[in-house]
């Protein structure tokens, strides 16, 4: 993977272990040529892995939205600042950028983009990993959520297995790296009993 959409908070919590974390994910990018594409923040976790990232001269490409330029909220180092008309506009062009995507700890705005990501991948438009990171357990009521999801009916188990999900940022890597989306599943298969 070249490029990676990272989504994490605006904000930057009440627990230090989220910006720590959030600053050894943009030292991996650095060390390992992987470029981030995010929101185009100075603020929050956004801020803390996109600056960590630059400090050690990697890639950074920002994607805001116009509404957002004049909120003092836009990195002014990024590699690349791209501006969009709209928020969905921002979405369309971070996916058409990047190799996969990764989520942090965050709000809103983080769900958002995740759960966007995935609904990518369930209808096949995409075939890209998602992935998130797990620091301190804080999406475990989230993933408890889509196993109800399964139980109900709601989701496919199959489609509930595409989020691939670590605390250890190696760990997430590699199964990002290695990801094979269900469909791909489908047409291995397909092939193989020709
Ligand atoms: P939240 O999780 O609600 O803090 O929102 C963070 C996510 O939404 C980020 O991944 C951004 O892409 C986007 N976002 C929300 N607020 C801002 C902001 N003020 N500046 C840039 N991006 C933002």
């Amino acid at each position: 993977m070249k490029k990676i959409a990272v989504f994490c908070g605006s904000s930057i919590g009440f627990n230090s272990v989220y910006i720590e974390q959030a600053k050894k994910l943009g030292e991996y990018f650095s060390q390992n040529n992987i470029g981030l594409v995010f929101g185009g923040g100075k603020i929050g976790l956004m801020g803390a892995i996109a600056d960590t990232i630059l400090k050690n001269k990697g890639e950074v490409i920002g994607v805001i939205p116009h509404l957002l330029r004049h909120e003092e909220v836009v990195h002014t180092n990024a590699t690349q600042m791209i501006f969009t008309k709209k928020m969905s506009k921002r979405k369309v062009k971070i996916s058409k950028l990047v190799d996969g995507y990764i989520a942090m700890a965050g709000g809103f705005g983080t769900l958002d983009e995740l759960f966007e990501a995935l609904t990518l991948g369930q209808l096949s438009i995409e075939n890209k990993p998602v992935g998130i990171l797990n620091t301190n357990g804080f999406f475990n009521h989230t993933l408890k959520q889509l196993d109800m999801m399964v139980q109900e009916g709601f989701l496919k188990q199959s489609n509930r297995d595409m989020l691939l999900v670590s605390e250890n940022i190696d760990d997430l890597l590699f199964k990002m790296d290695n990801y094979m989306a269900p469909n791909m599943n489908k047409i291995v298969h397909t092939i193989a009993s020709k």
